[in-house]
């Protein structure tokens, strides 16, 4: 089994999940007591967020370099970025060590291709949802079609991520509000819906849609271990 380091933090709420659906995922497939061999270096999202919002990507990107360094230099074999922002900065992270780096979007992508689907909404943070580095590689690299709510609803979809979800905060109004959001994008014409950050699992799930969900923080994790496990080769 091979060694999985996780860059964590961004938010610990879904880093918590990785650690625990890596571990479930290698224990259903190995059985009795076996566990996921992993490190996980765990930032500030204090300081992540402030980079972010202030549009320091090079500081940011310093960071998560970093980061990969040292989960390299502590062993890990595999690299994964626990939140999908912050693939803003994946080419940069991967040419930096000479581990390989497990693509989120390639790992959701090949779920969504799989499934014969072609026109899919995406929600996520600001960044996720209006940058290329994010929507551009689902297009260029799977040929999907990839819709994104309103302005309007985009500040809305970004707000509860960092307000509320990062910070674990569960609301109704902003589940109802989500709700509201992909099913205005099932009526221009989306078949299935991203969760494109790694914190709307813990708001949003396959039973509150009736459009297939494709949760990244979930394939992300499972397809770590896939890796891990040699079921998948880089
Ligand atoms: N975890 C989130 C994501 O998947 C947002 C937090 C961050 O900015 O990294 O994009």
């Amino acid at each position: 089994m091979k060694t999985i380091g996780l860059i964590g933090g961004m938010s610990w709420e879904s880093s918590l999940l990785y650690y625990q659906i890596i571990n479930q995922v290698v224990k259903k497939k190995l059985g009795g007591h076996h566990s996921a061999k992993s490190l996980m270096y765990s930032v500030d999202f204090h300081e992540i967020k402030t980079l972010q919002h202030e549009g320091n990507w090079p500081e940011a990107t310093r960071i998560m370099v970093e980061a990969a360094q040292k989960l390299k230099a502590g062993g890990a074999d595999l690299l994964v970025i626990c939140t999908n922002t912050m693939h803003k900065m994946a080419q940069e992270v991967e040419q930096a060590v000479s581990i390989p780096l497990l693509h989120i979007a390639d790992a959701t992508a090949l779920e969504i291709v799989k499934d014969g689907i072609q026109k899919v909404a995406l929600l996520g943070t600001a960044f996720t949802m209006e940058q290329d580095f994010y929507k551009g590689r689902l297009t260029q690299k799977y040929g999907l079609e990839v819709m994104v709510p309103n302005e309007v609803d985009r500040a809305v979809v970004h707000d509860i991520i960092y307000e509320e979800l990062c910070l674990g905060i569960k609301k109704e109004e902003s589940k109802q509000a989500y709700i509201k959001i992909i099913d205005d994008l099932v009526q221009n014409g989306a078949e299935a819906v991203i969760l494109g950050c790694t914190e709307i699992t813990l708001l949003i799930s396959q039973a509150d849609c009736n459009i297939p969900v494709y949760d990244t923080t979930r394939i992300h994790a499972e397809s770590a271990v896939e890796f891990a496990l040699g079921v998948i080769k880089f």
